[in-house]
């Protein structure tokens, strides 16, 4: 740092100069000296500093203060500097100025305030920088304008088969082709991730704005990205809010277009929310049934009902399917279709899943009879769930029945028969909701199944349909052939039962022979009357 030395007389002008300020001020001495020195300031401080001068002439003042100067070239430079009057002999008065050039630092800090706003990978704004350019844009009076938030559909499969260098390239070469596409004025950001947001400001008309504007981010992700020299399409989900209609700040625009975003992502890779009221009812209906969930593993208000189901020739009992409740400290019942795909997709499935396997381990010891266990595509992906469900299998003495659907291997089949395989040597397993997905007798032939549990929606069509009961009848027979059991759900009327018995389906199940009920109702039923 240099330290500058100027003297000044009380009519400002410029007495004497040192080194160090002809070096920063870029004027020699000579261009100085007789000056008043006001030739160093450019407006609109100057008038401050000559009232401070002043005072430090009158009053006898000293000043410390950061002012900023110009240069000859007219570039500004600042000096944090000390002003203090000195008497000479005689009451002739000199006012001294000695000051620093941090020039320097503050430019670095107006650098480090800026790059607060920004992105460093992209260098497009960040999330504060985005926050704070809308909301300076939204006091300015506006017309209907787009808030778009985009999320990259496949970016985590990206970052995993290509890694993070591919995947910030990616982000960049994004950037780039969003700030090429839009205008000045619109605000585009990174807002964390491989989520993206845009505000176009002031839209003509509001339909055609967004239908042109949601078809230009379209078209920049069309074009393929190249990652090592390889070409990679980009899948992206969009959620939008619109000014003044869904929000008049920013908080509430954010908020909705993240609810639309988050209903788009469910959609699927390409699909694009506009916030609605159905949305807004969507969360508000999901966040209840987190509330619901999270009290009935915090208050042990999980419980099971089970079902029997029989042997078809003579409606003997053969064994029980655990089917989940929640009942609330009211009374009210809650059955799996409110909670159970929320359950699944959620942080509490592990606590739920120990506390089942345990709650059905428990009753198969007790009851000593076959307990059927639905198991959900998310745990049985897990090792770690797979592991615990061995253990208790192991305990239960081939008791127990493990119900999978085909959503749970058919993606990875390899998968599915290894660990089926292992575990048919302590369960038994079923299929459940046969006839629903892919159904295909292949992978009957790979997989240990030794139950087919025939999907209600066949048990209803028995009656109306032909070609139905053609079906269910082949179903049964190949079942047969491949010495699998065949289980009909849903069972609610005598005929359906007389045809299932025709066809010589195992076993049956439904609110005809008898409904899900609590542990205690099906030992009244069921177990005490079977002792007596
Ligand atoms: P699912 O495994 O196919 O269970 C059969 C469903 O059909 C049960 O519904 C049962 O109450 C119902 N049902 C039985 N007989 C009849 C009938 O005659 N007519 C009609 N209309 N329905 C009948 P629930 O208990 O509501 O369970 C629904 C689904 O929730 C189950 O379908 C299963 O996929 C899932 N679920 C239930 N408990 C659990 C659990 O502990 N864990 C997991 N992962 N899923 C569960
Ligand atoms: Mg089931
Ligand atoms: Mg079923």
């Amino acid at each position: 740092t240099m330290h500058g030395f100027i003297i000044i007389d009380e009519n400002c002008k410029i007495i004497y100069v040192n080194d160090a300020v002809t070096k920063i001020t870029g004027y020699s001495a000579e261009e100085l000296i007789g000056k008043n020195c006001s030739i160093l300031r450019p407006e609109p401080e100057d008038r401050i500093f000559q009232e401070k001068i002043r005072e430090c002439f009158i009053f006898d003042k000293t000043y410390t203060l950061t002012i900023s100067y110009q240069r000859k070239d007219g570039k500004i430079f600042y000096l944090y500097q000390t002003m203090f009057p000195v008497k000479l002999p005689g009451g002739v008065k000199r006012l001294v100025i000695l000051g620093t050039d941090i020039t320097k630092e503050i430019r670095l800090f107006e650098e480090l305030e800026k790059s607060k706003l920004y992105d460093s990978l992209t260098n497009i704004l960040n999330l504060q920088g985005f926050i704070y350019k809308i909301t300076e844009t939204l006091e300015k009076s506006l017309g209907p304008s787009l808030f778009i938030m985009i999320d990259i559909y496949n970016f985590s499969f990206i970052n995993r088969n290509y890694g993070f260098t591919a995947g910030n390239q990616i982000l960049k070469e994004i950037a780039l082709r969003l700030v090429r596409n839009f205008r000045q004025c619109d605000i585009i950001g990174r807002l964390g991730g491989d989520e993206f947001g845009i505000f176009v400001p002031n839209l003509k008309d509001e339909k055609e704005g967004l239908v042109a504007i949601t078809k230009k981010i379209h078209r920049v992700f069309e074009k393929p990205f190249v990652v090592e020299g390889e070409e990679l399409t980009i899948n992206i989900n969009m959620g939008i809010a619109i000014y003044p209609k869904d929000g008049k700040i920013f908080k509430s625009l954010y908020e909705r277009a993240s609810l639309a975003l988050a209903a788009a992502k469910k959609e699927g890779a390409g699909e694009t929310r506009i916030f609605n009221e159905e949305i807004e009812k969507e969360i508000e209906n999901l966040l209840k049934i987190e509330k619901l969930v999270d009290k009935a593993l915090k208050k042990n208000l999980f419980t099971f009902y089970y079902q029997p189901y029989f042997r078809t020739k003579d409606l003997k009992l053969v064994g029980f399917e655990a089917l989940v409740r929640i009942i609330d400290e009211d009374g009210t019942i809650y059955t799996p279709a409110v909670f159970i795909d929320f359950l699944e997709n959620s942080k509490y499935l592990v606590d739920f899943e120990d506390w089942a396997l345990q709650k059905v381990e428990e009753q198969i010891k007790k009851w000593k009879i076959p307990i059927s266990f639905n198991v959900s595509a998310r745990s049985f992906r897990r090792d770690d769930f797979i592991k615990k469900l061995e253990e208790v299998c192991k305990k239960c003495k081939k008791l127990f029945v493990i119900e999978i659907t085909e959503r749970v291997f058919i993606n990875n089949m390899e998968r599915a028969v290894k660990i089926l395989e292992n575990l048919k040597e302590y369960s038994n397993i079923a299929i459940d909701d046969f006839g629903t997905g892919y159904s295909s007798f292949n992978y009957l032939k790979e997989l240990p199944v030794s139950i087919l549990k025939l999907d209600i929606s066949f048990t209803k069509r028995l009656l109306e349909d032909g070609k139905d009961r053609l079906i269910v009848k082949s179903i049964v027979k190949l079942a047969r052939s491949l010495k699998i059991k065949t289980l009909a759900e849903g069972i609610e009327k005598e005929q359906q039962m007389e045809i299932l018995r025709k066809f010589k389906c195992d076993f049956l199940q439904g609110y005809l022979l008898a409904k899900p009920m609590p542990a205690h109702e099906i030992e009244k039923q069921f177990l005490l009357t079977k002792k007596s």
